[in-house]
């Protein structure tokens, strides 16, 4: 029989933490709950913490932890989490992981999915996307055909979130809040590192062997 699986993911940006949650939630019918997405979703079906978030969203300010703490307490209590979840971008520090474990969340596994900086930099810094058809490219994975221009011919972008410098710096925050949890919870025995590989599908293997473990 398949255990209840409560998993937190961790990840540098870009480390492929958001499409493995997608599979981990298909393969073990379990949702895969993205923090950013269930704020909005909070706000939108006015919530009682939908709205606490609300009042700073709307004057464009981060929504504080114990907020954030809040919504995801409340998505935790709807019976799709019953036989498990996934968190993905939940914590992010310490004191975040010290706030769950007071609300009583059980957590099972913690997988690491590690890439090396410079992988994510190539990675991230090597995508073009673009305006006009939608399309994606990778300078290096996935070249479009005509160079720097889309095969509908409209000039390729980069992405405001995929700019080196933001990439660089969003690392730096990861590396000195959210790594620490790395920490928090081997010292609870809960820790697996999954080193993240080129190919998807050879992480994927990888995530399954760490959580049949
Ligand atoms: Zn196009």
């Amino acid at each position: 029989m398949m255990r209840d699986v409560k998993l937190i993911l961790l990840g540098a940006p870009g480390a492929g933490k958001g499409t493995q949650a997608e599979i981990i939630s298909k393969n073990y019918a379990i949702p895969a709950i993205s923090t950013g997405a269930i704020i909005r979703a909070a706000i939108k079906n006015g919530t009682e913490m939908g709205k606490a978030a609300r009042e700073y969203t709307d004057r464009g300010a981060l929504v504080p932890d114990s907020v954030v703490i809040g919504i995801i307490k409340e998505r935790l209590a709807e019976p799709d989490c019953a036989g498990g979840f996934i968190l993905d971008g939940f914590p992010r520090t310490v004191p975040q992981a010290q706030a769950l474990d007071e609300m009583g969340v059980e957590i099972t596994d913690v997988i690491s999915i590690e890439v090396p900086d410079e992988s994510i930099l190539e990675r991230m810094g090597g995508r073009r996307v673009c305006k006009a058809c939608g399309a994606t490219y990778h300078v290096k994975y996935n070249p479009s055909p005509l160079g720097d221009r889309c095969a509908c011919g409209e000039a390729l972008t980069i992405r405001a979130d995929d700019d080196p410098e933001v990439v660089k710096s969003r690392l730096v925050t990861y590396h000195e809040q959210t790594e620490p949890l790395k920490e928090y919870y081997s010292a609870k025995g809960k820790l697996k590192i999954v080193i993240g590989q080129e190919k998807l599908e050879d992480t994927t293997a990888l995530v399954s062997a760490a959580l049949d473990a």
